[in-house]
């Protein structure tokens, strides 16, 4: 009998060529089975999230474009999201309209006209979807100060002769507001990196992370002149004109980051032909579905009864109705007109039966031939084409300043006109137009709910932590020993001869005053429904939340942007954080360094 040996085994016998193939089509099977089987335990089932985005201004439309860029089509988690926008356009608050009613003439903004170089998503956005920036208006601004009777500071166009006025006039003022600016600019700059700066799920966050307590808590006078000690003319003059055309308010109303902000607009750039077209792009990119003149009035929280989970029905004024598994409001709550249902969260409650108050901005466009005989002077070479009114009234008729900003943008050789763009806080009537013209043939008006009363916010962990600093203060200051007399009573105490003194320390509580000046409590939330504050566990986001902080097209982006990265991190706990959106994402799988720190 033949014994098989090991060898034998190893040894292949003689085959067909058929059998060979056979033999080798049986192995690719069996191979391409396990590899199935191993794929299958590996792949994570490709998970479908629904998005409803209620708005397609900066806001919404960013939205929708982090959304495609967080969750890539190639992964687990497929997006399928929906803009709605009642208008019947996209852009929200950033529109432009074509001069005297003819696009050849060009177009001009109405809304948001300007953003600078440090916006990092805005600049990026027109190099991405190759759109051309320009520079607003075609004539060199000259700036003055007008109080009514006169011009207070005017610049004259000489660069070198408005600076030695300027330092003459301010010091060196402007050089401590200029560093105050880059201080400012450079922290805000941490809301790009990614890698350093978590996803953030209230505001009163990001303020102590990006150490803003300060400049959002006062005022821009008390900030600015009364701890900064910066020459109060120039604040007075200077930073309050840019306060006005920036945000129509006063530095004794706006917090002094909205002061800041409107000084950091240096090589200010518009997008040709219009800003709202970044928009356009964004979603247009994102892939989702765009539901025009589509107002949402209803928002209703519920449990799916299949899955358990949570869904969210949006209604739409139609009175359709879709579910979503997450719902991201992109438009300023208080003329929203959206019923909230269900979506609890005391925070929530509070931001809608109280929405943060809006400015009402009036904007009128003109074209036609500026009188410089209202403004005091001779002719129009001597006018400044940009002319600001300061705060104080007390030469403008009826104690009221009849505009804020009445600025010059284009001028026509052809027809000797203007094309002056004026923004007021009323409307403005045609006899002051008459006033302010010699002759005009084209007049535009439109008034905006413009962006919220950046007042300061008195939040309860900021006045905590101040609270507990004067009583410090207080302790310290009781125990100091400044004359002879203190010297002899306090060793008379010492020694007991004189009772202890009493420092007087207040119980520091939660408990805030409900109203303090201009001020207010609370920044509004940021997730609507979330079950348990700072986790971020809702699936009702706010990106207008961040207007109350600074109201910019390009921090509305960083909002959304910020707002998808809590949506990536509850859905993709695994992943890596989603980064910052223009980089390719690394990596949709969970990296070892996210999972070592899990396991820990
Ligand atoms: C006159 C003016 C000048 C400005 N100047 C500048 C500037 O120079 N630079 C700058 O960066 N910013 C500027 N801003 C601020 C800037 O416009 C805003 O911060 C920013 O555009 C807000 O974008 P958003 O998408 O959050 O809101 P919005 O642009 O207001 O978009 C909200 C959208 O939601 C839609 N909507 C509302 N309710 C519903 C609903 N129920 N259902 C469906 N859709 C709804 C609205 O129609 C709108 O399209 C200016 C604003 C104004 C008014």
């Amino acid at each position: 009998m033949s014994r098989t040996t090991f060898v034998d085994i190893l040894k292949i016998p003689e085959m067909t060529h058929h059998k060979i193939h056979m033999r080798r089509v049986l192995v690719s099977a069996v191979l391409s089975l396990c590899l199935v089987s191993i794929n299958a335990i590996e792949a994570q089932p490709v998970v479908e999230k629904r998005v409803a985005i209620i708005g397609s201004g900066a806001g919404g439309s960013s939205a929708a474009y982090w959304l495609s860029r967080a969750f890539p089509s190639s992964g687990d988690i497929k997006i399928s999201s929906t803009v709605f926008e009642a208008l019947d356009r996209v852009g929200g608050r950033s529109i432009t309209i074509p001069i005297m009613d003819d696009p050849a003439n060009g177009v001009a903004e109405l809304g948001a006209s300007i953003f600078v170089e440090v916006n990092w998503n805005m600049m990026n956005a027109t190099k991405k979807f190759g759109l051309e920036l320009k520079k607003l208006g075609s004539v060199d601004s000259r700036f003055g100060l007008w109080n009514g009777k006169e011009f207070i500071f005017q610049e004259t166009g000489n660069s070198w002769w408005d600076t030695a006025k300027g330092l003459f006039r301010y010091g060196i003022a402007p050089f401590r507001v200029r560093n105050l600016v880059l201080s400012a600019t450079d922290r805000l700059a941490y809301a790009y990196d990614h890698s350093f700066f978590p996803a953030f799920t209230n505001l009163k966050t990001l303020t102590s992370f990006l150490n803003f307590g300060e400049e959002t808590s006062r005022t821009a006078r008390h900030y600015l002149i009364t701890d900064s000690h910066v020459k109060a003319s120039y604040i007075e003059q200077i930073v309050q004109s840019a306060t006005r055309v920036n945000y129509g308010q006063n530095i004794d109303r706006i917090h002094a980051l909205g002061a800041l902000v409107s000084m950091a607009a240096n090589g200010a750039k518009s997008v040709k032909g219009g800003n709202w077209q970044i928009f356009q792009k964004f979603i247009e990119e994102s892939g989702a579905k765009l539901r025009l003149e589509t107002r949402v009035v209803g928002i209703k929280k519920l449990v799916d009864k299949k899955t358990g989970t949570t869904v969210y029905e949006v209604e739409s004024e139609g009175g359709e109705k879709e579910m979503f598994d997450a719902v991201i409001v992109a438009a300023p709550v208080h003329n929203a007109n959206i019923n909230f249902n269900n979506v609890p969260s005391s925070a929530a409650s509070a931001l809608l039966d109280n929405p943060p108050a809006f400015e009402t901005i009036h904007v009128t466009f003109v074209a036609g031939q500026r009188d410089p005989s209202y403004f005091g002077v001779d002719n129009l070479e001597t006018l400044p084409n940009m002319v600001v009114t300061t705060a104080d009234t007390t030469h403008f008729p009826g104690g009221q300043y009849p505009f804020t900003t009445f600025a010059e943008h284009h001028f026509h050789n052809d027809s000797k006109e203007s094309i002056v763009k004026i923004f007021s806080n009323k409307e403005i009537s045609d006899s002051l137009l008459d006033s302010l013209f010699v002759s005009r043939s084209w007049t535009f008006r439109h008034a905006w709910q413009a962006y919220p009363t950046l007042i300061p916010i008195l939040d309860a962990e900021y006045e905590k932590m101040a609270a507990k600093n004067r009583i410090e203060a207080a302790k310290q200051s009781s125990l100091s020993i400044s004359t002879l007399r203190d010297i002899f009573t306090n060793f008379l105490r010492e020694w007991g001869v004189l009772p202890q003194k009493k420092v007087e320390v207040k119980e520091v509580t939660e408990e805030v005053p409900t109203k303090v000046g201009p001020f207010a409590l609370k920044w509004p939330p940021i997730v609507l429904d979330e079950e348990h504050e700072g986790e971020g566990d809702g699936g009702v986001f706010y990106v207008n939340a961040f207007e109350n902080w600074i109201s910019t097209m390009e921090t509305e982006t960083i909002s959304s942007k910020n707002i998808v990265r809590l949506l990536h991190k509850q859905w993709c706990p695994k992943c890596e954080p989603f980064g910052d959106g223009w980089t390719e994402q690394a990596n949709e799988q969970p990296s070892d360094a996210v999972e070592k720190k899990n396991e820990l």
